[in-house]
């Protein structure tokens, strides 16, 4: 895992001269980023998948999940942080998949994923900083630069990947997102519960 050299927070310094109470602050760590994350949205093409969409002859679509992703986002929830998903393409095996993750916030077709966003953090009353982000490609973009903690699977594409607080170790859908819940129940100081839970 790379950490991008955090989210600068270099401020613009005005040229004007008068007193600058905003002294420059500390960079913020990703356990800073990481602590109060309320909220993950996900991709669901190249994130919760590998990208392969299969098509039969009808025109029905098959996707491929990965199970320890599910327990991943599984676990989150069950530490009070919310999961949704924000995809520009719509198929029914999203709204499955979704539904057997208890995942309620599921949003297909979505052409500008921003509009929807903004909408999420006004309904649950969030801010950027509540959110962590996955998504592979250029139309995530604009998410993994506004929201407080942003990753991408390693094979994301290799533009997108700058713009991520975070490039995982694992591919999408081989892993990445169960990588991303990992860390940021252990960076966010869960993991003990995670594992008194399920370690013994
Ligand atoms: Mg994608």
């Amino acid at each position: 895992m790379r950490s991008r050299s955090q989210k600068s927070e270099v401020r613009s310094q005005k040229s004007g001269n008068r007193k600058q109470k905003t002294a420059a602050r500390r960079p913020k760590t990703i356990e800073d980023r990481a602590k109060g994350i309320k909220l993950l949205i996900l991709d669901v093409d190249g994130v919760m998948t590998d990208g392969s969409i299969i098509l039969d002859n009808e025109g029905n679509e098959f996707k491929r999940f990965n199970v320890r992703d599910g327990h991943g986002i599984k676990m989150l929830q069950r530490f009070g942080i919310k999961v949704a998903i924000i995809t520009g393409r719509k198929s029914k095996v999203v709204d499955l998949r979704a539904s057997e993750l208890g995942i309620a916030e599921v949003h297909q077709k979505v052409f500008k994923k921003s509009v929807v966003y903004g909408q999420l953090l006004d309904k649950y009353n969030y801010r950027d900083e509540d959110v962590a982000f996955m998504g592979d490609d250029i139309v995530d973009v604009e998410l993994l630069k506004r929201t407080g903690l942003s990753a991408v699977p390693a094979d994301a594409d290799e533009g997108t990947k700058k713009y991520a607080d975070l490039v995982m170790k694992k591919n999408g859908g081989r892993g990445a997102v169960r990588e991303f819940t990992d860390l940021i129940l252990k960076e966010s100081g869960l993991w003990e519960r995670v594992a008194g839970e399920f370690l013994g």
